[in-house]
Formats: structure tokens, C-alpha cells, sequence
């Protein structure tokens, strides 16, 4: 193999090996997973200035048989990779919706929006809209009470065929929320432009805004430019008082984080909040 030159030699670095071999060892782990429903749902509540529930966010878990719960940072991306976050992806959309459809049926959870994460390589697939569209008639679920949750990843490539798909689906009363805003790629014009509902409020940003003065004007940037495009704005990752009293004294109206609730099965959601959130 040496004979082949230098850059050869890095098909047999052992390190690299090793992780490629523990990188496929997951996916088809993940495959089997998948067809085995190893995963689950997780939901985090997300509250209002009177601290009561407006909303949850759907999170996914995977039990993994030998490895415990596996958390998303680690399996979404190779699931983004492989393609497995297709069915991965519609698999989520399917939980949320036979969510709703339980909540529709009372009084105290009908109102509830109910957010999922959709990765930027589902989104951009030329049947997302069509599989959106089927899986609600197919569940009977409310689309009004559907939020999905883009990352500006996506601007990186044809924002006009995401503002086409948005507007669609839109128009069927979906709505949009713009996640882990501030980290990424937009440009105020692009943010102008988008059918947006919402935008989230990057954790990495609420975490330091009482000790760090750049955060701080950074939250209060993002909630000024938000109020001026008639955006709503959810923070994500409140875990004190102090952090919520800067947002709120901001004017910040919507929170998600450990202050409220961490991301539990639906049943302990329910306990937690008081709320009879599943049947
Ligand atoms: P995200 O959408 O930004 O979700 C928020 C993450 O912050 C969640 O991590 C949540 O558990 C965590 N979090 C919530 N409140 C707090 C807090 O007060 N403090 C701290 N330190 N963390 C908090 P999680 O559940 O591990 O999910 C990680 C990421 O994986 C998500 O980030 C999302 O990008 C992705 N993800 C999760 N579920 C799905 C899914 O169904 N589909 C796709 N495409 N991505 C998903
Ligand atoms: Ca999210
Ligand atoms: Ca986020
Ligand atoms: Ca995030």
C-alpha cells in the first residue's frame, strides 16, 4: 500500500479506523433501532410569562439495548450522514401527530402547539411537503397546532424552494420557528424574507447573560430585531431565576428549560404540570 504514496497511509491510521468502525457499528445499530422502536419521544415544556404551559417540544431519544439512552447530539448527525434521518424523521412526525390528535380530544391540552425539529436534509426533500401534508390527514391532526423547528443550515443552500415549501404548508396552518437563532447563518435579509412564526433564542446565549455583558446585548438585539419583524421569541436553556428576570425585564414573553421542566416521557410531563396530557 505504501507504494501508492503518502496519503495512503491514512487508510490505515488506527485511530481514524476505529472510529469509522464505531461510526458503523451505530448505524446499523440506529437501522435495526429504528425497525426494533427503540426510539421514543421526549416532551419539554414551553411556557409563558405567567410561567403556564403554551407548548412542548418534542426531543428524541433512542433506548439503545446495551448502551442506555442515547442522547441526540449523538445519533442525529449520523443519522443526517447515512440518510436514516428520512424515516428517523417521519417516524417523529407520526409521534407528534397522534400526540395531538389525543390532545384534541380535551378541554385543558386542545390549545397546546406542539414543536418538532426537522433537520435540514429532511426539509430539503422534494416530497417533505407532501409527506407533512399525508401524515396530518392520515393521523387527523390539527395542523394548527404543528410547529416545526428549522435551523438556519438551511439558508446555506435554495432559500427559494424553503420559502415555497414554508409558505405551503403555511397556508395549511402549520407554523415556523427558526432555531438556535443566532449561531448560524442568517442575514437580516433572509430573516425578512422567511415565513417565520418564531425564533428561539440559542441556550448557548441565555447561559451567561447575567456574567457576560456580549450575551447580554445579543439576547436584547435578537428580542428587539424579533419584536420589529413581528416574530414571537422562546428562549431555550432558562435554568435559574436570574436568567429568567433578565429575559423577562428584556421583554422576553416565552421560555423553555430546566427552570420549567427537563424533556420527560408524556406521562411525567403530565405529572409535573398538573396537566392530563396523555390519555
Ligand atoms: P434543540 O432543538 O436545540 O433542543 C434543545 C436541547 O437543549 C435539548 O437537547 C434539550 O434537552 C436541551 N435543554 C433544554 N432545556 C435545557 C436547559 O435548561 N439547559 C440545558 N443545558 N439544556 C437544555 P437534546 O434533547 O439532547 O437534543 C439535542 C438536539 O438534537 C436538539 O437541539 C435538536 O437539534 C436535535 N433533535 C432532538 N430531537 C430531534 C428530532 O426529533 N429531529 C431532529 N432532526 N433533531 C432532533
Ligand atoms: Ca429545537
Ligand atoms: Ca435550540
Ligand atoms: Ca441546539
Amino acid at each position: 500500500a505504501k507504494a501508492h504514496g503518502r496519503n495512503t497511509l491514512r487508510f490505515f491510521d488506527p485511530q481514524m479506523q476505529a472510529a469509522a468502525t464505531a461510526r458503523s457499528v451505530l448505524e446499523g445499530d440506529l437501522r435495526q433501532g429504528l425497525l426494533r422502536q427503540e426510539l421514543l419521544l421526549y416532551y419539554q415544556p414551553v411556557v409563558n410569562d405567567q410561567q403556564r404551559i403554551t407548548g412542548v417540544e418534542a426531543l428524541v431519544r433512542w433506548a439503545h439495548p446495551q448502551r442506555g439512552m442515547v442522547s441526540p447530539g449523538e445519533f442525529i448527525p449520523l443519522a443526517e450522514q447515512t440518510g436514516l434521518i428520512l424515516p428517523l424523521g417521519q417516524w417523529v412526525l407520526e409521534q407528534a401527530c397522534a400526540q395531538l390528535v389525543q390532545w384534541a380530544d380535551r378541554p385543558e391540552t386542545r390549545h397546546l402547539t406542539l414543536s418538532v425539529n426537522v433537520s435540514a436534509r429532511q426539509f430539503r426533500h422534494p416530497d417533505f411537503v407532501q409527506l407533512v401534508l399525508d401524515t396530518l390527514s392520515r393521523t387527523g391532526a390539527n395542523a394548527r397546532c404543528l410547529q416545526l423547528e428549522l435551523t438556519e443550515s438551511l439558508l446555506l443552500t435554495d432559500v427559494e424552494d424553503m420559502i415555497a415549501k414554508m409558505t405551503e404548508l403555511r397556508m395549511e396552518g402549520l407554523r415556523f420557528s427558526l432555531d438556535d437563532f443566532g449561531t448560524g447563518y442568517s442575514s437580516l435579509s433572509y430573516l425578512k424574507r422567511l415565513p417565520l412564526d418564531q425564533l428561539k433564542i440559542d441556550q448557548g446565549f441565555v447561559r451567561d447573560v447575567l456574567v457576560d455583558p456580549n450575551d447580554a446585548a445579543i439576547v436584547r438585539t435578537i428580542l428587539a430585531l424579533a419584536g420589529s419583524l413581528d416574530l414571537a421569541v422562546v428562549a431555550e436553556g432558562v435554568e435559574t431565576e436570574g436568567q429568567l428576570d433578565f429575559l423577562r425585564q428584556s421583554g422576553c414573553r416565552a421560555f423553555q428549560g430546566y427552570l420549567f421542566g427537563r424533556p420527560a416521557p408524556i406521562d411525567r410531563l403530565e405529572q409535573a404540570q398538573g396537566l392530563s396530557l396523555a390519555t
